[in-house]
């Protein structure tokens, strides 16, 4: 018995040679229980999955940041002075802030690296004689795999046959050039570059298509050898924890320099010194938000957790910010506003008197059925898909299996066809032509089998096909059989001409004088959900319009049946988009482009975006690539899009449904809100610390709060209702406001404005508090600063609800509806009176156990600012009388 080895060298010796080394028949291929033996033998096919970002990656990157900088310094500072209590507490807010950081970031990434394994690929080879899809991983040396345009090759293949083959071999080779392709074995010492008779893993087919045997797989491949050299990723930050980063850092350089100014006052009035720095150290500990990059992963995965249960799959984490302001969902019509469940409806064959009938059995009376058999043999031949009806297996394009399935009704199997005419050349399905062609053997001469979008091919076709004889094609008639194509496509019926002609080589011109055979028409439902997830676009602000490769008049037809407005509005076909206005008004107020190619796509997301619109573009195939990425979301198919459409993709659909975009942008919104409300919350919280410690040092008081009530502060108050908030599900309104602005800052002027208002109101607060424990309970020493301590810390948890939105209830609104707000405001308070309660914490802290007095003035004090907030927030809404802010 022959013992297989991967053979990496196939490409240098001929398709005989490596069949025979591989032991494997390229029309039966392997059978199960042999690759099987294989799968065991070499392995799965996998390169150790992209490098995990290790441990200490993630760690040292907590470690780079200006916060940990300043904290470092502020414990080296605190044990030179002799603080070591001050010391100790900083480094042990560093360590946690490090670990919290860690753990966060670590999930991220590792729920990034599940989602993505999510998406397995699968391979369409031959096995024991069959078509068969099988994931990638199994596939082993000597496997028979089909390629198709738009697919990413998962083995090394020594190809044995190949139409119009187009490659991209970009991942290996650094050249974006596509690389021509043949069967010829090429000399041993041939670059890897100029290997074209083999296809390498990871490798994109750009068009055509080829059949191959693996000849590697796994870390044998090419691209296993290279992905051995390249080190692990980086774990990347979006822009959204990048700016949230530098806010952090523009925080830290403003903490030094007001740190600096206010001990320098200090200092220079006479304070002791060794107290002014550490008066510093608090105030720098203070003023840095810590735990705002490290909300912000967490907000974001958990968005990205949230989509993926409901079907939607990011690539990115940032891309979960980018869905918060879509303002355009472009959208293709077959499979994502319809089921892409096809099934042939309607037939129209040629005749004295044309008219379309419905296709039910395949049985036609008199002198039609000769020609709906003609038609049907075409239509099954002129076929890339798989139908088997007896083991219920479908592969491919639902419309193509439709045709199968109607051929297979009449009598037509289209292996019994091609065992009579024998395939000699496919060409796939072209999406700038809208036509796919097959050549068969026929008797002495070849058979041209040709499909496609009927406006292409009544254009090129010379005669028609009728009972007693080919009929000459002339205009009259194509203008004939146009009203048709219009008829049925305003059913909202995919239409597809079918054509054949007969020829002595099987290289002549695909697309010239044809014959025509008839035209057809394919019913597709429209999803159920759609029209409600249309309404919700519209109401929510967010346009929707369909791009389509379709006819003008079926897109219309499905249009109106989801509920867009077409009739008002003209349609634009592709081909005019060249002489449109491109900012003109009449863009904006399209909702229909059909027979829009590829590159026409492109060009509508370019038009769209400097219009000012943030574009959500869906697209399956591999031409939709560099749409897809120009797009600011490029939404693709989980089911039914080519693995070039994914790689390009900001998001992949597994449900293919237009409803989940819409979904997904809701969850987009409600995060977005939900980061804003908590950087508002811990940089006012924050402000009021830094204030209250400022105002003190410059009025020449008593330090009102002393620097390790600061540090206890901001890791018990400010963190845990933050995180609280970062959970918080989107109001009902969500989707009823308009999208934000594009390019609008996360914390832009007003939130800004806010932040120090409310940061201003806690320091009154607190201020207040220190007034009446002072003057009027003539409290001093530790039971002030008690006071002020507490009412600023109960202030901060209770400033929580000043974070709603204003048009929501006083109290029933989001947060109040939010579990964890209220489960974090439980445990604070709790960590609160444990502080104050517990001796040796007290003591540490520097607090004293309240009396009653005390806790009636923390309690009314620390309740002033979010009754003060809310009530001149209702008193502005009312004299402004618009709700809507
Ligand atoms: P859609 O936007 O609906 O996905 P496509 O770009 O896939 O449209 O297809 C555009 C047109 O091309 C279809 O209306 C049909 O007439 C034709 N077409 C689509 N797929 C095939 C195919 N496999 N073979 C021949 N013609 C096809
Ligand atoms: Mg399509």
């Amino acid at each position: 018995k022959v013992q297989v080895q991967q053979a990496s060298d196939a490409y240098s010796q001929t398709v005989e040679e490596v069949l025979d080394r591989l032991n494997v028949g390229p029309q039966t291929g392997l059978d199960e229980a042999e690759a099987e033996r294989r799968l065991e033998r070499f392995g799965a096919n996998q390169i150790e999955q992209r490098k995990r970002a290790s441990t200490l990656t993630i760690l040292l990157h907590q470690l780079t940041s200006p916060i940990v900088y300043l904290l470092a310094g502020a414990t080296v500072l605190a044990f030179v002075f002799g603080h070591h209590l001050e010391g100790t507490a900083v480094l042990i807010v560093l360590i946690v802030n490090t670990i919290i950081g860690y753990a966060t970031e670590a999930r991220a990434v590792h729920s990034m690296e599940a989602l993505r394994s999510l998406g397995v690929r699968s391979a369409h080879v031959r096995r024991e004689g069959q078509a068969k899809v099988v994931p990638a991983e199994d596939l082993v040396p000597g496997d028979i795999v089909m390629v198709e345009a738009g697919d990413i090759v998962s083995a090394d293949l020594r190809l044995l046959n190949t139409a119009d083959l187009g490659v991209n071999e970009s991942t290996l080779t650094g050249e974006s050039m596509p690389v021509d392709k043949s069967t010829d074995a090429v000399p041993p010492e041939t670059r890897l570059a100029d290997r074209t008779s083999m296809v390498f893993k990871g490798t994109a087919i750009t068009g055509g298509s080829a059949v191959g045997v693996v000849v590697a797989t796994g870390v044998a491949t090419e691209l296993g050898h290279i992905s051995q050299l390249v080190q692990g990723a980086k774990p990347v930050r979006s822009p959204l924890e990048q700016r949230l980063a530098d806010v952090a850092s523009q925080l830290v350089w403003l903490t030094i320099i007001l740190t600096t100014a206010i001990v320098a006052i200090g200092v220079a009035r006479g304070s002791d010194a060794v107290l002014m720095v550490s008066t510093g150290i608090a105030l720098g500990v203070a003023a840095i938000p810590e735990g705002l990059p490290v909300v912000a992963t967490l907000a974001l995965a958990q968005g990205m957790w949230r989509m993926a249960r409901q079907n939607a799959l990011l690539e990115r984490l940032s891309a979960v910010e980018t869905f918060g302001s879509v303002t355009l969902i472009l959208t293709d019509k077959t499979g994502t506003l319809t089921e892409n469940r096809m099934t042939l409806a309607s037939v129209c064959l040629p005749a004295d008197e044309l008219v379309p009938k419905p296709f039910d059995h395949g049985a036609m009376d008199g002198d039609q059925g000769p020609l709906l058999e003609g038609l049907l043999t075409i239509a099954c031949l002129c076929n890339s898909s798989v139908l088997d009806q007896d083991s219920e297996t479908e592969i491919g394009d639902p419309m193509e299996i439709a045709l199968l399935r109607a051929g297979a009704n009449a009598g037509l199997v289209r292996d019994q066809l091609l065992a009579r005419h024998p395939i000699v050349q496919e060409h796939a399905f072209d999406t700038a032509i809208r036509m796919m062609a097959t050549i068969h053997e026929a008797d002495d001469s070849y058979l041209y089998a040709i499909k496609g979008a009927p406006e292409e091919v009544l254009s090129r076709c010379v005669a028609v096909r009728h009972a007693a004889q080919d009929v000459a094609f002339d205009d009259e008639a194509r203008s004939e059989w146009g009203d048709l194509v219009e008829r049925l496509a305003g059913e909202g019926l995919r239409v597809l001409a079918l054509a054949r002609k007969t020829g002595p080589s099987p290289d002549a011109p695909l697309y010239d004088d044809l014959v025509l055979l008839g035209i057809v028409g394919l019913h597709d439902p429209a999803r159920a959900d759609v029209a409600n997830a249309i309404a919700a676009c519209h109401v929510a602000g967010i346009k929707v319009a369909i791009v389509t490769g379709d006819h003008v008049v079926t897109a219309r037809s499905i249009g109106r049946q989801v509920g867009l407005p077409v009739d008002g509005t003209e349609a634009i076909e592709g081909h005019n988009l060249a002489r449109i206005d491109f900012d003109g008004a009449e863009l904006r107020s399209t909702t229909i482009f059909a027979r829009v190619n590829p590159e026409e796509k492109l060009a509508l997301v370019h038009a769209f975006q400097r219009a000012g619109e943030v574009v959500a573009m869906t697209g399956d195939g591999v031409n939709d690539a560099p749409a897809l990425r120009q797009a600011d979301i490029g939404v693709a198919m989980g089911k039914r899009g080519t693995d070039v459409a994914r790689e390009a993709a900001a998001m992949v659909l597994l449900d293919d449904s237009f409803a989940t975009i819409v979904k997904a942008i809701a969850e987009g919104r409600v995060i977005f809100g939900n980061i804003r409300r908590f950087a508002a919350y811990l940089l006012s919280c924050n402000l009021s610390e830094v204030m209250v410690i400022g105002l003190a040092v410059a009025l020449g008081l008593a330090l009102p709060i002393l620097p390790l009530q600061i540090l206890f502060l901001n890791f018990v108050t400010d963190v845990f209702p933050a995180f609280a908030l970062a959970t918080t599900k989107g109001d009902d309104g969500v989707m009823q406001r308009p999208p934000r602005p594009p390019g609008e800052a996360l914390l832009g002027r007003p939130q800004w404005r806010r932040i120090l208002i409310h940061g201003l109101t806690l320091t009154a607060a607190v201020f207040g508090a220190m007034i009446v424990a002072g003057h009027v309970l003539g409290l001093e020493g530790e039971d002030l600063v008690t006071v002020n301590f507490l009412t600023l810390a109960f202030a901060q948890l209770w400033h929580v609800f000043n974070m709603r939105r204003p048009e929501g209830g006083l109290f029933r609104n989001e947060l109040t509806g939010n579990r964890w707000i209220w489960a974090a405001l439980h445990f604070c308070a709790a960590l609160l009176v444990l502080a104050v309660y517990q001796p040796d914490l007290a003591a540490i802290l520097g607090l004293a156990a309240p009396s009653l007095s005390m806790w009636l003035v923390v309690l009314g004090m620390s309740l002033t600012p979010l009754l003060l907030l809310q009530a001149s927030g209702m008193l502005v809404r009312l004299v402004r009388r618009d709700v809507t802010r």
